[in-house]
């Protein structure tokens, strides 16, 4: 497989960062099937992807034609195994899910032709494991963007302790193509971005259940003082506590050291269902 080779894009999940991702291949000139379990999913990615290519448009990053070409090179499907025989590179989407994510791997192993290179654009989970699912685990490899996906420009790609040089390469130049500044990060826990950001709102989340300072001086101190954008317990929020906890939990039985351990202020939030702004509350209310 050579880089001029992909002109077709699968992406499995129309989620969150599959509708993103999926965006932003089309926005680049590459022809994208989206696939998710239903059809409603489906249109519902495509509106989003308009309304995101909207904004472009008035922002004056995208001229109209641009954004009419963009949708022109999307379509959808419902069959994982139908859309595999004519792509060129796959990333998965779906959602965090060890089982689920070895089950779409086996699928999409079984009825891409064998050259393809397979990616994941998972936070968490280990390329390594994903690709034993696969009987190519040396094109297996983590290409994980961030939310926007068409906005930020941070790629890492993670390989396996399978991954060629040659697979490496080949989608570090795809990246690149994508408009984003790509870091190589090998397969451990976390990868690197949230190796740092995880225990960083931990810790923060330890100073709320200590008392060391109030919610919102916490953030006032790593805005004014670090300048960071959002505070840590604003950006836990926006990330969701449930997926901050799993990542902890991934850190701490991936690397074994107690440093990782959850805090268990976060622990009881998440058991109480104080997810953050997808369910109104987290250490902010949003009603
Ligand atoms: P999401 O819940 O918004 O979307 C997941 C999608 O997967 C859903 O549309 C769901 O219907 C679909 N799905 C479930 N089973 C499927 C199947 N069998 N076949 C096809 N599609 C299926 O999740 P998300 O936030 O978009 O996250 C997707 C992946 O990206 C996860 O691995 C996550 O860890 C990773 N990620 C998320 C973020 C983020 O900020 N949300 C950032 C980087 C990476």
């Amino acid at each position: 497989m050579t880089i001029e080779a992909i002109q077709n894009v699968l992406v499995v999940g129309a989620g969150t960062m599959g509708n993103g991702i999926a965006h932003t291949f089309a926005q680049y000139g590459f022809r994208t099937t989206i696939v998710d379990v239903n059809t409603e999913i489906l249109e519902r990615a495509i509106s989003t992807i308009a309304a995101n290519l909207d904004r472009q448009v008035k922002k004056g990053v995208v001229k109209e034609d641009e954004k009419n070409a963009t949708l022109a090179r999307i379509s959808i499907s419902t069959c994982l195994e139908e859309v595999c025989s004519t792509a060129h590179f796959v990333v998965e989407a779906a959602i965090e899910s060890m089982q689920l994510k070895q089950q779409l791997f086996r699928t999409i192993d079984e009825h891409c032709p064998p050259e393809v290179i397979l990616a994941t654009n998972t936070s968490s989970i280990s390329i390594t494991e994903i690709a034993t699912s696969t009987a190519r685990p040396d094109k297996v490899i983590g290409m994980h963007f961030f939310n926007p996906v068409p906005v930020m420009k941070l790629c890492e790609i993670i390989r396996g302790l399978a991954t060629t040089d040659e697979v490496y390469t080949i989608t570090r130049e795809l990246a690149l193509r994508l408009g984003k500044t790509p870091v190589e990060v090998q397969d451990y826990p976390g990868f690197i971005s949230n190796r740092i950001l995880m225990p960083m709102i931990n810790e923060a989340v330890y100073c709320v259940m200590e008392n060391v300072a109030s919610v919102e001086d916490i953030d006032t101190v790593m805005k004014l003082g670090m300048n960071h954008p959002m505070g840590p317990l604003t950006l836990a929020d926006f990330i969701g506590l449930d997926t901050c906890l799993a990542i902890m939990n991934v850190l701490h039985e991936g690397l074994g050291d107690p440093k990782y351990r959850p805090c268990p202020l976060l622990k009881k939030m998440v058991a109480a269902g104080y997810l953050g702004r997808k369910s109104g509350r987290g250490f902010y209310s949003y009603t």
